[in-house]
């Protein structure tokens, strides 16, 4: 009997991309690509990035010194530090109504962005869809895919807002659909959606029996109008995992701190990715949150004021400029629409940077809804708007003329 030959191992097995197919199919950000080209270019003004230009304001930061002088550099709970849950039990209770229980429901993470990834992958199993509007913040779709899901993507229009609607949700929902994914206030359209509005995706929700993660880390900034919490219409809280963070409200992008609140048999699972990834949150970034909850209030309304001004004049001036612009509602981000340069949203990004040295992020990198348009941050300076605005109309009119 002869032997069984086997083929050698490196006959056997087909050359393979180091890398996993699921990453391998993720584009890389299209704004961290655009960053790259910026960083090489002198004297850019930059509408680009979403990020407070507020330092973390002082009592803050000070807490965060004084715990490390007492030697508090050890892991906290993986729940997060106690005392924090505690404030943000009662933070949520004051302004939404929503009662969390801060031992079983509550999770302090490493910002939303961890926050999203944990709650997407404790509930997606391969296949799964998640619903998602679009345009809509970066990360979503590729936390979906990354999770093994797959992103059903809604439509949004500036005729409408740029609210979801709930119908167009429904018509997409089939018996893979796990969830539905909303962000609103709006990275990158400024909408907000109204108590009224989201009780039709509640009724949505709730017909068939969906989760919905809503990621509320605008919540604070809002304009003439005021925030709804999902979790706190009728029926939702069983079926909500809220996320929200610090680093918008009170300018600390950099401490890397947010939260997830959800039912706690979800919050378990989700507790169980963040004790094998991270352990929890930084200590002293801990600390410096549970001093935002206790103590800074004006420091948000303060932020709040002068965002609203700035929003005033971006607004006002996309407009005098000749481009139509949504009038943002909430977080800090101008969609105006650039058709009328005969542009695509990336050249006009790329075109504006070389020859004006002013930083927009195009509308595609939120999706295919947002080509067309492109992403202007106004949490700069007013000299920069102002700048910004001047250079920008130096460019359309070229592009409008031609
Ligand atoms: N969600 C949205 C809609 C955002 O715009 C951002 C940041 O830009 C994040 C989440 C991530 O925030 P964090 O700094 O808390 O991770």
């Amino acid at each position: 009997m002869s032997a069984i030959r086997f083929p050698s191992r490196a006959v056997q097995r087909p050359r393979r991309s180091v890398i996993s197919d699921r990453v391998n199919s993720i584009p890389a950000s299209g704004i961290r690509r655009f960053f790259d080209l910026l960083a090489t270019i002198d004297g850019v003004i930059s509408l680009g990035v979403g990020e407070p230009d507020f330092v973390t304001p002082w009592h803050i930061r000070e807490s965060a010194i004084y715990s490390v002088e007492r030697g508090q550099t050890m892991y906290t709970s993986n729940y997060g530090l106690i005392e924090l849950r505690i404030e943000l039990a009662k933070h949520l209770a004051r302004l939404y109504g929503v009662e969390y229980d801060p031992r079983t429901e509550l999770v302090i993470t490493a910002g939303v962005s961890e926050a999203l990834d944990i709650a997407i992958r404790a509930i997606v199993n391969p296949g799964d869809e998640i619903i998602i509007p679009d345009p809509t913040y970066v990360s979503y779709g590729p936390c979906v895919v990354m999770a093994g899901g797959v992103v059903v993507p809604v439509p949004t229009f500036v005729e409408n807002d740029f609210k979801v609607s709930a119908e167009e949700i429904e018509k997409r929902i089939n018996n893979r659909t796990k969830a539905i994914l909303i962000g609103y206030p709006n990275n990158p359209t400024g909408a907000v959606m109204a108590r009224e509005d989201l009780k039709g995706i509640a009724d949505v929700a709730a017909r068939h029996d969906l989760i919905v993660i809503s990621d509320e880390i605008y919540d604070r900034l809002v304009y003439d109008t005021e925030h709804t919490c999902f979790a706190s219409l009728p029926g939702m809280k069983e079926r909500t995992i809220l996320l929200g963070g610090f680093s918008k409200s009170y300018a600390m992008t950099g401490w890397r701190v947010g939260y997830a609140a959800a039912p706690a048999e979800i919050l378990e699972a989700m507790l169980k990715i963040h004790q094998y990834v991270l352990m929890c949150a930084s200590t002293s970034g801990q600390k410096a949150a549970t001093e935002a909850l206790r103590n800074g209030e004006e420091s948000v309304q303060r932020m709040v004021r002068e965002y609203n001004q700035r929003r005033r004049v971006m607004h006002r001036g996309l407009i005098d400029i000749g481009l139509s612009c949504f009038e943002p509602k909430g977080a800090f981000y101008a969609f105006p629409n650039i058709e009328v340069t005969g542009l695509s949203s990336d050249e006009f990004a790329e075109r504006l940077l070389m020859e004006e040295k002013v930083a927009v992020v195009p509308g595609t990198a939120f999706g295919q809804r947002g080509s067309g348009h492109v992403r202007c941050c106004y949490a700069t300076s007013m000299k920069n708007i102002n700048e910004a605005l001047v250079r920008m109309k130096r460019f359309v009119d070229r592009y409008v003329r031609r």
